[in-house]
């Protein structure tokens, strides 16, 4: 696989203060949403917290966010928030252009047929065979690439290997929504090893668009609502977007805004406009423009458990060895046996390496089991009204027992491959049985908040069929936290086809490509 050409920057983008389409946050789903704006020839504006490091140039952005062999950790929002014990777990999200596309893991899959299908049930608008519509060009622009048993590194290739001893089989089909348990080698998003983030495959083909003003350290605090005159008293639709563009307090105008600052970041400033639960809007002083009780409500991730052990001193040897050590390569998608729905599987096993000097040998291998189909549903909640101070993210890990059931079950099911692995001692505390208390104290996330504007008419919905927040004709919500469930499945590709159906309801068709399009 081989690094593609750099783009010639593009000139800076003058500051504008109205616009057609005000998109909020130039993230995974953001840099998709903006392009199509951008191509309707309509006036867009795009605004990012973070900064712009520009268009692909190998020097001109930060190593580690182009590096795709290990997850960044600069540029981070610094969220936390409570695990099932009460610890205080770190949710990683990226401030910078590309939003978690620049930071994550790049493995990229679809999940299964069964959960899009239920979540489109009432129109079919959301349903497999629409978003499937869009896979083969997201795809395409994000460059995934399937790599081989030859691409893997000793240490994955033993995981595949362990596995498939185990009695599960080794199919690659992480982008099949019908692809079933069994072993996979991750698709990726990483030509050359550079990870190609969202703006690099969304954003660059339109930067030159005269019609796109792209506002990088543009922090969104609040949309400014008003009522249409003589339709209604409350507030109906968006007038402005309030923001913290380089320090100084901005009012854009805006015909449309399309919120896509992530499940943290959309929710949050909706609540900031006077949209969410009222009681928790008075509490802060914020007046209630739409008593909308969903927002913030529903967050939830996939839960998981993780058993780390030094690296056998054989397999350190030859990663010390190696000139190039990526820290994921594989997934194994199994079943607890216990899911309702009938689907293939319910688990995901994601395992990867990272040195450690602290541990005998300098490698620690760490083989997480992750629970893809949570029912506890927690809350995020605004500790001020200020944009600058970070929300409480409670994702109620484990409340529901089930939850509980089905990872201690997860767990034990490791036990066959573990014991096909070239491990040495293990780190940390040994799994108890029952697991139910090891878990509370031990478990962790799969970085894959989800449902905090979720769509749907139910008392947790936030966003209509069209992405319409409802109540308001203008504002749409298009990132992960409309899914009222979390898919089966790392979230990143998921993330990106919600926002390329978005863009097609919300701008219709897209244009053929332009000779510039890259
Ligand atoms: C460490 C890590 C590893 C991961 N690994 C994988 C993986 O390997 N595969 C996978 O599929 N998924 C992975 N994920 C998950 C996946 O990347 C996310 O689910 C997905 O990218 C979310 O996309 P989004 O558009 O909803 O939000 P984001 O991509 O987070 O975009 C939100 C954007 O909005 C900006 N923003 C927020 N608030 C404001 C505001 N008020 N004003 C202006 N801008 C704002 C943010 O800075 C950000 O740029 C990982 C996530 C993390 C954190």
């Amino acid at each position: 696989m081989t690094a593609p050409a750099p783009r010639a920057p593009a000139a800076p983008a003058a500051p504008a203060t109205s616009a057609d389409v005000v998109v909020i946050g130039a993230g995974t789903a953001g840099a998709v949403m903006a392009s199509y704006a951008a191509r309707t020839g309509a006036s867009v504006v795009l605004l990012e917290a973070g900064p712009d490091p520009g268009p692909w140039q190998p020097l001109a952005w930060p190593a580690d966010l182009i590096d795709a062999d290990r997850v960044a950790t600069s540029h981070d929002w610094g969220y936390s928030g409570p695990a099932a014990d009460g610890r205080v777990l770190p949710f990683p999200r990226a401030r910078v252009m590309g939003g978690c596309s620049s930071h994550n893991g790049c493995t990229q899959s679809i999940g299964w047929r069964g959960d899009w299908d239920a979540w489109g049930s009432s129109s079919r608008a959301w349903s497999s065979a629409e978003l499937g519509r869009h896979r083969a060009h997201a795809i395409k622009r994000l460059r995934i690439q399937q790599p081989t048993v030859a691409d893997l590194q000793p240490f994955q290739r033993a995981f595949l290997d362990a596995a498939v001893a185990a009695g599960f089989p080794h199919r690659d089909d992480l982008l099949d929504p019908d692809g079933g348990q069994g072993v996979a080698i991750s698709p990726v998003n990483a030509p050359g090893s550079v990870r190609w983030n969202s703006a690099f495959a969304y954003l660059d083909p339109v930067r030159d668009h005269p019609n796109l003003a792209v506002r990088a350290n543009a922090l969104a605090d609040r949309i400014e609502l008003t009522s249409r005159p003589g339709r209604a008293s409350r507030p109906n639709q968006a007038a402005a977007v309030i923001a913290v563009i380089d320090g100084r307090r901005t009012r854009i105008r805006a015909g449309q805004v399309i919120l896509c600052a992530g499940v943290y970041g959309s929710a949050e400033t909706l609540l900031r406009s006077g949209i969410g639960p009222a009681p928790d809007l008075r509490r802060l002083g914020i007046p209630v423009a739409a008593n909308l009780p969903g927002v913030g409500a529903n967050l939830h991730d996939h839960p998981t458990a993780i058993r780390s052990f030094a690296a056998a001193p054989s397999l350190a040897r030859e990663l010390d060895h190696l000139h190039r050590v990526p820290d994921e390569q594989v997934v194994a998608k199994l079943s607890t046996g216990q899911d309702p729905t009938g689907a293939p599987y319910d688990l995901h096993v994601f395992p990867w390496t990272e040195r450690d000097p602290s541990v005998a040998g300098g490698w620690r291998v760490v083989v997480p089991v992750a629970l893809m189909c949570p029912a506890s549903r927690g809350a995020l909640r605004l500790r001020s009204a200020d944009p600058a101070v970070r929300s409480h993210a409670d994702h109620a890990f484990l409340e529901d027992p089930t939850d509980t059931e089905r990872l201690a079950a997860g767990l034990a099911g490791l036990d066959p491959i573990l014991a096909g692995l070239p491990l040495g001692e293990e780190l940390g505390e040994p799994p108890s049985r029952p697991a139910a208390a090891w878990l509370r104290r031990n478990h962790e996330h799969y970085w894959h908040p989800a449902g905090t504007c979720a769509m749907g008419d139910g008392p947790h919905g936030v966003v209509s069929e069209a992405g319409t927040v409802h109540g308001l004709a203008n504002v749409r919500v298009a990132d992960a936290s409309i899914f009222p469930d979390v898919p089966r499945a790392t979230t990143a590709f998921p993330t990106v086809l919600v926002a390329e159906r978005m863009a097609e309801i919300t701008f219709g068709p897209a244009p053929a490509p332009q000779p510039s399009a890259g």
